[in-house]
């Protein structure tokens, strides 16, 4: 059950995240208003995510389809849905006309489909190329050095429009121990807009969670995803 208790928790812990990030925008000198907060809802109840629509969160994300569905229905157009998660191709198809944002374009075979399911109802798609900055085995995304090379296959894709980079650093005590993470990915995000390749927006980096995301402010992040530190614990994985 959903108790006004949860509510003011969820309430007090956005305030918190939203100070916090103001802070660390503060410290390296950019405007906290430039940096997007996604709230990742993943397990995440109705009334849990309407109480953060009331406090004007605007952007959730979920990495499983079938859940993202669900609450795109019951929610309408109060909010706006990214796609944070591996994507199959075979679910291309349920959330191409519901996402803003996919986050997780890591290999071409995935581009093929939002093709055609893209065209097929007439749409551009935004999406951010996932990286695998730290090399983790058990880490989906492009490896640094690829990147590039597959921004320029995907400008290709009439229906895709690139619009950034995404990775997600390996889980640490110490977030300083990830810095370099997201200065690597910072980077190359800088690199590619440097080639000025046609179709290719380099608008948005996503980088930083709950136990990460000032130092990942720190270095240029403009995209926050973050769950646990607005929702609390989750429930399963
Ligand atoms: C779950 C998840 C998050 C949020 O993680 P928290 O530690 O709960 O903030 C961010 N990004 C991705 C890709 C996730 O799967």
């Amino acid at each position: 059950m959903f108790t006004e208790e949860d509510e003011l928790r969820i309430r007090n812990n956005l305030n918190n995240v939203r100070e916090r990030i103001r802070k660390a925008a503060e410290r390296c000198g950019r405007n906290p208003d430039d940096i997007m907060l996604l709230a990742v809802s993943k397990t995440v109840g109705i009334e849990a995510i309407e109480t953060a629509i009331k406090e004007k969160v605007l952007n959730f994300g979920e990495n499983r389809v079938q859940e993202l569905v669900q609450k795109y229905d019951i929610l309408k157009g109060r909010c706006n849905w990214h796609l944070i998660g591996r994507l199959q191709t075979n679910k291309v198809k349920y959330i191409i006309d519901k996402v803003v944002l996919i986050h997780s374009l890591d290999r071409l075979e995935l581009a093929d489909e939002i093709q055609k399911r893209a065209q097929a109802c007439n749409r551009v798609v935004n999406t951010l190329i996932q990286v695998n900055v730290s090399g983790e085995e058990t880490k989906a995304g492009i490896s640094p050095d690829e990147v590039l090379n597959f921004v320029k296959k995907v400008s290709a894709y009439p229906n895709i429009k690139v619009k950034g980079l995404m990775t997600i650093a390996p889980y640490t005590d110490n977030p300083e121990n990830v810095r370099w993470v997201f200065r690597r990915l910072k980077d190359i995000f800088v690199d590619i807009r440097r080639e000025n390749i046609n179709n290719i927006d380099m608008q948005y980096l996503s980088m930083g969670m709950s136990h990460d995301f000032e130092v990942a402010i720190e270095e240029g992040a403009n995209i926050v995803r973050i769950g646990t530190s607005i929702f609390g614990e989750r429930q399963y994985p």
